[in-house]
């Protein structure tokens, strides 16, 4: 760590003293030195800064309580230990440096890994193979280590994990997080598996924070995940804000439970549960048992457009849109740009949803990963589509998606089905034409409010 950056890291520190002695008087405070340390470049954040200070000047604004909530409710060495590696580490010091290193290798370099520790999970949710998958296929924990080791030198220091059911290693994950102390780790999670011992460990490393899958309220969560599972997670999330741990929550949404998943009752639930933030996830038609009727169509994805928005504007709880949440990160983060996915076999994919590939971790160096035919390809075609709302290679532009995988002869690396890029992207094609007027009324007025705005 250079001289500057120890600087700006102790000053925050003093900063950061303040604040849990009076958060409302000294957030603000706070965010001028963020301010003054992030500078004025390009890569600063400077909009969304400015928007993070109005913001704390207004009590009533719903985003000023959900960050007082956090600055409250959360365990406050939880909390620096977050605003260290967060927003110091894998914004401050490590954006720059994957930009560097962006230009020095002539790659994408990712913001964040999404790696799989197992494909083995103890529930057997419908349409989900992990539970049929077992055991079979695990990172070690010296993969895992030499993956986020690589990973530190390019400046990546967000790692999530997915599955199968990652707390099935949580004595592993724990100590993954004790060896790197400096990174932050999310792990989407049934939550079925957090126990008071676990919560003790979150404690103790600090640098751990749960995103727990619900498909709704009792009877929809139990209908897919098996009888007992709603209380379950109610139960661990009980126990996550009785011990003043942060977590937040997933939710994929389909034609058939967009309405519930996304309402505000089930929105003040999340709140009341404790949840500071929700990722929602449009249904993708990947494997070759997909179900094409779970596909929302365009009437409803317009919708859940516009309710993350209003989410956002009036809820004391982050919402975010994986599909709908494209114009915010310049279309498709995937293939390295700001993020790559690596499963339970090493297979190194561009993207979670996306399981084509030519490379495994066990094989080559990180770099060389990104260096590969597919995730090279990746680089050159991004964005996918000018219409950030037609992010994906896949779901909204299948011809990109099979003609790159055409011409790097990457391969399926399904665990239980592989499934041909044809076959994939033959079901998107209906999508993505029933999609594109309504992707682009919405892109044209949302331009447009943008140009009145500036
Ligand atoms: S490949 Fe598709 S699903 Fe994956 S990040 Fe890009 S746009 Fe999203």
């Amino acid at each position: 760590m250079s001289i500057a950056n120890e600087l700006k890291r102790t000053t925050l520190k003093t900063a950061f003293h303040y604040l849990e002695k009076d958060p409302e008087k000294n957030a603000v405070k706070l965010m001028e030195l963020v301010d003054k340390f992030a500078g004025n470049g390009p890569d600063s954040f400077p909009k969304q800064r400015e928007a993070f200070r109005s913001v704390l000047e207004d009590p009533q604004n719903n985003m000023y309580q959900l960050i007082m909530s956090v600055l409250k409710d959360i365990d406050k060495d939880v909390l620096k230990a977050t605003f260290e590696n967060f927003f110091f580490n894998a914004n401050i010091v490590g954006w720059p440096k994957q930009e560097e290193n962006r230009k020095k290798y002539g790659c994408n370099i990712p913001w964040a890994i999404l790696l799989d520790p197992t494909s083995a999970c103890n529930l057997h949710c419908t349409g989900c193979w992990a539970a049929e998958y077992g055991n079979k296929l695990n990172l070690t924990f010296d993969e895992i280590d030499s993956i986020i080791s690589q990973g530190k030198r390019l400046g990546v220091y967000m790692y999530i994990y997915t599955g199968g059911e990652p707390l099935v290693r949580k004595k592993d994950l724990i100590a993954i997080c004790e060896k790197h102390s400096d990174c932050q780790f999310l792990s989407f999670t049934n939550a079925t598996l957090i126990d008071e011992a676990f919560a003790d460990d979150m404690l103790r490393v600090k640098n751990f924070i749960p995103a727990i899958s619900v498909e709704g309220f009792e009877k929809a969560t139990d209908g897919r995940r098996g009888d007992g599972t709603y209380q379950k997670v109610v139960r661990a999330m009980k126990l996550l804000k009785e011990k003043h741990l942060p977590f937040g929550l997933s939710c994929c949404y389909t034609s058939q439970n967009l309405d519930s998943i996304s309402s505000f009752e089930f929105i003040d639930q999340m709140v009341e549960w404790g949840a500071k933030f929700v990722w929602y996830f449009h249904y993708m038609p990947v494997g070759n048992d997909a179900v094409l009727d779970l596909l929302p169509n365009p009437q409803q994805r317009e919708f859940m457009y516009h309710r993350i928005r209003e989410i956002r504007r009036t809820k004391p709880i982050f919402a975010m849109d994986f599909q709908n949440d494209g114009e915010y990160v310049g279309g498709c983060i995937a293939g390295g740009r700001r993020y790559l996915h690596i499963n339970a076999n090493g297979d190194v994919d561009p993207c979670v949803f996306i399981h084509y590939s030519d490379s495994n971790i066990r094989e080559k160096t990180l770099l060389e990963c990104l260096q590969s035919p597919i995730f090279m390809e990746y680089h050159k075609e991004q964005p996918f589509n000018e219409n950030h709302l037609r992010p994906c290679p896949m779901l909204e532009n299948p011809e990109k998606l099979r003609t790159m995988v055409h011409r790097t002869e990457a391969v399926s690396t399904d665990l239980q089905s592989p499934e041909s890029v044809d076959h994939l992207c033959d079901k998107c094609v209906n999508y993505a034409e029933n999609w594109t007027p309504t992707a682009q009324k919405l892109w044209s007025e949302s331009q447009e409010k943008k140009k009145l705005m500036s």
